[in-house]
């Protein structure tokens, strides 16, 4: 195991006093923090933006407010290295900033784009950006000496991720609820369960022993091979980042904890972490993976006692065909039941304060109506309470199913992700991937999809009612039998509670309705 000291417990090694923005254009901060680290490591000052949103693109007076606050972090005639986390799911708002930021601050700002997509962006990259740096976030060190020493370096810079980096928690620029740029710790973050509350997010490990075909950690396997590695924190040093944020923000409400796989530490490092955490008490969320579950009851069991409030899990399909053959995940149909019967008796017997929520892939265009009906039976026969969360399938420039899709005709060249993951309703309203509604096993397909997509909620039984999600029991066969055209399909979906209710910042609402 590779450990790194926390950079606000170590000196620079070297000093580069040059201005550093780092931009995150998405709810997600901990990848630009994590560069911060490296950046301030190096000798220089970053500044962080949070910059959330929602919308494709940023309305002009949000984005002249942002490019003012940028001209504000460098005096004239500085140069400065403004870094975006790109992600294709907020590609779009990257490139509208590194384009502005181009026409305001010419040549004197190297623009880098950094993350996994990055590389498979690259073509589409170049025109707008200097250098992209994929892997570990120490691949922006030598582009800060290149611009300080007047050398130069290659456009695309892999670096596999070789040691643990611990986020940098500072004052950022934050966007707000209300369209405002202000000074802050922590910022809105919008999640299916926990809505807008405030929380600190942080990731304790970084790396996932599944490799979905679906998933940024598959094309990361791909990129960097054998060199690929899950990297740990010290439970010790994560606890003391936790606790002096929390004394900073009291404003949190809940740790949301962004490691891909909880559950992969060790027995030993839970034990730690869960002594240290015992004297924070703020709820907790986190994800695990199916296997890691079967083998960790202890772990989970431990964690129960000091805080864990959701443990989020990935089943994304009940079809073996596409688990097994398309996503290339490991568990079958037992082992969900058997790991389902794990997370709701500890939900049951108050050991976890809120139930499982549990990740499913819906509108997968390689899915047919036989697959997406065994996803219903098997939601059915799940142990209860849980809480559905669709996503609509999106394929990732990069990772081994976009690949796929596009060599086989199932997306165009030109797609891209257009659409927020939960939104079904405009995905299906636009026909995403242009399918032959005037078959009928197409228009099957999108009714059961339909189906699926009510089923998002909370899967209980109150009083005599069984709900699945937002479909209660006696519609469900109603539903599954009825033969339906396009226009009643789409009736129904605009029917059903909408998980894009109550996701958009009081700003977003104000600038739809306009
Ligand atoms: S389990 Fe989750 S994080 Fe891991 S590869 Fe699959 S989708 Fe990605």
């Amino acid at each position: 195991m590779n450990i790194e000291t926390p950079a606000r417990e170590r000196q620079p090694t070297k000093e580069i006093q040059m201005k550093v923005a780092l931009i995150s254009v998405d709810n997600h901060t901990i990848g630009i923090q994590t560069v911060a680290t490296v950046v301030a490591d190096a000798g220089s000052e970053p500044a962080l933006f949070y910059l959330p949103s929602h919308l494709r693109n940023y309305p002009e007076a949000i984005e002249e407010r942002i490019i003012q606050t940028l001209r504000g972090a460098a005096k004239e005639d500085e140069r400065i290295l403004i870094g975006f986390h790109l992600k294709e799911m907020s590609f779009s708002r990257s490139l509208q900033l590194a384009k502005t930021a181009r026409k305001g601050f010419g040549n004197r700002a190297v623009l880098v784009a950094g993350g996994t997509h990055a590389a498979s962006l690259r073509e589409e990259l170049l025109p707008y950006f200097d250098h992209a740096v994929v892997g570990s976030g120490e691949g922006i060190v030598p582009i800060l000496q290149a611009m300080e020493n007047g050398t130069t370096v290659p456009r695309l810079i892999r670096r596999p991720p070789s040691k643990f980096i611990y986020p940098l928690f500072r004052d950022a620029y934050v966007l707000d609820g209300s369209g405002q740029i202000v000074r802050a710790r922590i910022r809105p973050l919008a999640h299916p369960q926990y809505k807008h509350r405030q929380s600190m997010e942080i990731m304790l490990e970084v790396g996932c022993s599944y490799a979905c075909s679906f998933c940024e950690v598959a094309a990361l396997r791909e990129m960097f091979g054998k060199q690929y590695r899950i990297l740990s924190s010290q439970p010790e040093q994560a606890i003391d980042i936790i606790r002096e944020q929390i004394g900073l923000s009291p404003g949190i409400e809940y740790v949301y904890f962004f490691d891909e796989d909880f559950l992969l530490k060790s027995e030993k490092w839970i034990d730690t972490f869960v002594a240290g955490y015992a004297s924070i008490g703020l709820p907790f969320f986190m994800f695990a993976t199916p296997r890691s579950i079967s083998k960790g009851r202890g772990k989970l069991s431990t964690l129960a006692d000091v805080g864990l409030d959701t443990i989020n899990m990935g089943v994304q399909t009940g079809s073996p065909r596409i688990t097994r053959d398309l996503f290339g995940r490991k568990e079958d149909r037992a082992e969900i039941i058997s790991v389902l019967g794990v997370l709701t008796s500890l939900y049951r017997d108050g050991r976890v304060t809120s139930p499982p929520m549990v990740d499913w892939i819906i509108l997968n265009p390689y899915e047919k109506k036989e697959d997406v009906s065994q996803t219903i039976k098997l939601m059915q026969d799940m142990p209860l309470p849980f809480n559905a969360v669709m996503h609509c399938m999106s394929f990732f420039r990069g990772t081994p199913l976009y690949k796929k899709a596009l060599t086989e005709g199932v997306i165009p060249p030109e797609y891209r992700f257009r659409y927020d993951l939960h939104d079904f309703l405009n995905r299906i309203r636009a026909n995403e991937f242009g399918l032959d509604f005037t078959s009928r096993s197409n228009l099957e397909w999108l009714k059961y999809n339909t189906i699926l997509a009510g089923m998002n909620g909370l899967h209980t039984i109150k009083g005599e009612t069984r709900y699945y999600g937002g479909i209660v029991e006696k519609d469900l066969p109603r539903y599954l039998e009825t033969e339906m055209t396009l226009e009643e399909i789409l009736e129904l979906a605009a029917s059903l509670p909408n998980p894009m209710d109550g996701v958009l910042f009081p700003w977003e609402m104000e600038y739809a309705r306009q």
